[in-house]
């Protein structure tokens, strides 16, 4: 691990790049798509990578390695999901989770190692953020679980730790990483990245990324409730957010989805839906509840199952599209951060 610290990791890098390394080795330009696709297949070690050259496979190993995630902690649920503690070569830990839904399976990855943003729900916040994640150390992650399961993974969602768009290069080029026809060709569609509500990325991503969908953290119905629990609202107002939101929609042709947490006694009351309710009536968006996943150290209880299925009952009477978030994994530590301060508290 140590002698990674001084090469390069590959999986940082798209095609074109990876043309000009081989050029600057010598060889010829072909070799890298043949190198490229090895690696969208998830091999470990340059000596997998059959119909490479051996001398080429040797000066390769010299200067760059595979960063692939090792794996530290497995729990699997009866669901079929699974979430993994992944460690980088420095020691910097992830989770990833993988989920078996109707439509296919489906991996949620991490961004960065920890996160700055300070939601007071959340459990990847409390140690504040450790670094970013590089776009190969979020692509690792999926060959990684793919390896892990031997299972096809279809879907991507990016809404593990981390702010996504607090490491927008990254992220982006993670995109066209796990997008590239010669490699994992994974459609933009398949993709999904949630923010917790940075205004000026969010207009960006429009412009850059079009067809990727987008997932708002939204979690309050106002300005008043959401700086309650989420610090970036004090910087990034609710009404502007709103505007930008709509903004996305109609630039890209988008749905947009609004992710609500939903806790006890704080935004699951009627006045909270109707609030919410009338901000999303006609807009194209889709509001997902979600049963708070309860954080050892943090007092937030989740909302109980009545009044989750009174408060999407009020949006549907608006006409908002809802869905209450299958609750994947219960009997594994399923909220985000979890896993890895259980292993740091071990
Ligand atoms: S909910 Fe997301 S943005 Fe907020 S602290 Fe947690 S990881 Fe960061």
């Amino acid at each position: 691990m140590e002698t990674e610290a001084r090469k390069e990791n590959i999986l940082n890098y798209l095609p074109e790049e990876l043309e000009t390394v081989i050029t600057e080795l010598g060889e010829k330009k072909f070799r890298a798509t043949q190198l490229f696709g090895w690696l969208a297949k998830g091999v470990s070690d340059f000596d997998d990578m059959k119909n490479v050259p051996a001398a080429l496979r040797t000066r390769l190993a010299e200067s760059y390695y595979i960063g692939l995630p090792e794996v530290v902690r497995k729990q699997q649920s009866k669901d079929g999901t699974v979430k993994c503690l992944f460690r980088f070569y420095d020691g910097a830990e992830v989770e990833s989770v993988f989920m078996k839904y109707e439509y296919g399976n489906s991996i949620c990855i991490s961004s960065q190692v920890g996160c700055r943003m300070g939601c007071t729900f959340c459990a990847s916040t409390m140690d504040g953020l450790e670094r970013s994640l590089t776009g190969g150390e979020m692509l690792g992650q999926v060959l990684a679980m793919r390896n892990l399961t031997g299972e096809e993974i279809g879907h991507v969602v990016v809404m593990g730790m981390g702010e996504p768009f607090d490491n927008y290069e990254a992220l982006s080029g993670f995109i066209r990483l796990i997008h590239e026809k010669k490699g994992y060709d994974l459609g933009l569609r398949n993709i999904t990245v949630s923010t917790c509500g940075l205004i000026p990325m969010i207009r960006r991503f429009a412009i850059d990324f079009p067809q990727v969908n987008l997932a708002v953290s939204l979690h309050a119905p106002n300005q008043e409730l959401r700086e309650r629990t989420m610090p970036v609202a004090r910087k990034y107002n609710y009404d502007d957010l709103m505007k930008a939101c709509r903004e996305y929609t109609e630039l890209t042709g988008r749905r947009i989805t609004f992710e609500y947490a939903v806790i006890d006694g704080v935004n699951d009351s009627a006045a909270c839906a109707r609030e919410l309710a009338s901000g999303l009536k006609g807009w194209l968006t889709h509001v997902n509840l979600i049963p708070l996943n309860e954080v050892k150290g943090r007092e937030y209880k989740t909302a109980n199952g009545r009044s989750v299925a009174a408060f999407k009952q009020i949006l549907e009477s608006s006409g908002v599209a809802v869905t209450v978030r299958r609750t994947l994994g219960s009997d594994i530590d399923a909220a985000c951060g979890q896993l890895r301060r259980k292993k740091q508290c071990d």
